[in-house]
């Protein structure tokens, strides 16, 4: 018989919570192991902007910028209209400064604060970014660091399940390999970072009917599994309805056409040529709105200017890649090329440019003005409404402790990021830019800050 390996801290997920959590487990001078399921860490972490938000920031301070946690706490209550937990929306917009610091200063992680717009529901701007700005440049900086810190990652094995005792202690943790052969490990503590259910297409019809025939753009990995070994350990969850949806997926293509479009000034028509939303109400909550429209699909418009500003974003340049962008010199040409009705599209977008002038009221509640006119050459976008990543999982407190449904913690559990109940509230509308890297990277450097503090306390 062999002995099974024992490690003082065991994280299942090796997404950005999980080497986060690793990185603190780490500083403490805590061994970790950090299990993965598939062979190169990615998770929604890589498929992501990688941008994180961050208020009060020393960057913010020298630009000028007006911002503290609790304005930013203040952000996520209005976004979610009151639906987010107040207490944990401040104490990880208070967490936020410190952890863009402690990822730049002690894991040499390159982030540096966004120019140029404010995310939608944002009092300021506040999101820090890689040099590409791609999830999966972030997620290389962290796997990088996570083994120069010294923490050990196995990939290739997915936990299967987890042994507790009658305290709900979690002791042992079992996961296979591709070759069909089981492998236990002892721990001290379990971080839970194997992220929420959007993988799982029967939790997602359960907990989220509206966006079950939606296509789904997360990591195909994420199954629910820290969802249910959370609740076979009598954990309390919340919000499994809310979810980050994104209404700009170049349809056919799976590419995200991203927001700063149409925060500085594209908009959506509908196959009648038709606008049908306030498109800056937030890309979350437009991804239901899209998919309402005939075909599930919207058309984005816009101009050279915008084109040019999203050429910064490596989606984008993807997108021109692939042919997903359409464009022409004059609107009837657009029209013809897309095959919208060339008089309901141009009298939409004399309304935009009226309303970018300031004159009228949109029907939809959106504020034009402040923004150049759109002009040609045109350039458009076929999109659909997509689920990213769900919001909703496991009660957690201020040290990242998974708690029971009497409100009391689990021994030695702890969970961050998309296993931990997130802080978008329980719809779609809650989700405010930067609310899923947040609770990864902040959650999971609690996470394990607090592990390797309770393992160290003996
Ligand atoms: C297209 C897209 C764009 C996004 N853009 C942004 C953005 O710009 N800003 C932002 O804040 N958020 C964004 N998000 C959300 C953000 O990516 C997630 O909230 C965040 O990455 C979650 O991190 P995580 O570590 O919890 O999960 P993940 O990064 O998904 O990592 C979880 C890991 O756990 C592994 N795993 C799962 N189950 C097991 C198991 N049983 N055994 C072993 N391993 C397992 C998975 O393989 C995966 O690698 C975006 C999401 C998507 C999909």
């Amino acid at each position: 018989m062999t002995e099974t390996m024992h490690v003082p801290v065991v994280v299942i997920g090796a997404g950005a919570t999980g080497l986060c959590a690793a990185l603190a487990a780490c500083d403490a001078g805590v061994e970790v192991l950090v299990i993965e399921r598939d062979v190169t860490p990615l998770g929604s972490t890589a498929m992501s902007t990688g941008l994180i938000p961050a208020a009060g920031t020393p960057e913010q301070a020298a630009q000028g910028l007006v911002d503290s946690p609790e304005l930013f706490a203040e952000d996520i209550t209005r976004k979610t209209k009151g639906h987010a937990d107040p207490a944990m929306a401040l104490n990880l917009a208070r967490h936020s400064a410190e952890t863009i610091a402690w990822m730049r200063s002690n894991h040499s992680i390159p982030l540096d604060l966004l120019d140029g717009f404010t995310y939608p529901g944002h009092s300021a701007r506040r999101m820090y970014g890689t040099p590409k700005r791609s999830g999966g440049e972030l997620m290389g900086c962290l796997q990088s660091a996570a083994e120069d810190a010294g923490a050990m990652l196995l990939t290739d094995a997915a936990v299967t399940e987890l042994v507790a005792d009658d305290t709900g202690r979690v002791t042992l943790v079992r996961f296979s390999r591709p070759d069909g052969s089981v492998e236990d490990v002892s721990c001290d503590a379990l971080i839970l970072a194997c992220s929420g259910f959007a993988g799982d297409a029967a939790l997602v019809a359960r907990h989220i009917p509206e966006m079950a025939e939606a296509t789904f753009h997360g990591h195909p990995g994420n199954k629910g599994d820290a969802l249910r070994w959370g609740e076979q350990l009598g954990a309390a969850t919340a919000d499994l309805t809310g979810y980050q949806g994104h209404g700009g997926l170049a349809h056919g293509y799976g590419i995200p056409i991203l927001w700063p479009l149409i925060m500085q000034g594209g908009f959506q028509v509908n196959l009648d040529g038709r606008r049908f939303s306030n498109e800056a109400a937030g890309y979350s909550e437009q991804a239901a709105k899209v998919n309402a429209q005939a075909g599930h699909v919207a058309w984005s418009i816009f101009d050279a200017r915008l084109h040019a500003l999203m050429c910064e974003f490596e989606d984008y340049r993807d997108a021109l890649s692939a042919q997903a962008i359409v464009t022409a010199d004059d609107l009837d040409a657009l029209a013809f090329a897309i095959r919208l009705p060339p008089e309901a599209l141009a009298e939409t977008v004399m309304q935009v440019a009226a309303l970018t002038r300031g004159e009228g009221e949109d029907a939809f509640g959106r504020d034009f003005t402040g923004k150049p006119e759109l002009a040609g050459p045109w350039y458009a976008a076929k999109v659909t409404g997509a689920l990213f990543h769900t919001q909703g999982g496991l009660v957690v407190d201020d040290e990242a402790r998974v708690l029971r449904k009497d409100g009391s913690a689990l021994p030695n559990v702890f969970a961050g990021g998309g296993a931990a109940r997130g802080i978008s509230g329980d719809g779609s509308y809650g989700y405010l830019a930067g609310n899923g890297l947040l609770t990864a990277t902040t959650l999971g450097k609690i996470a394990g800050r607090s592990a390797a503090a309770l393992v160290t306390r003996g």
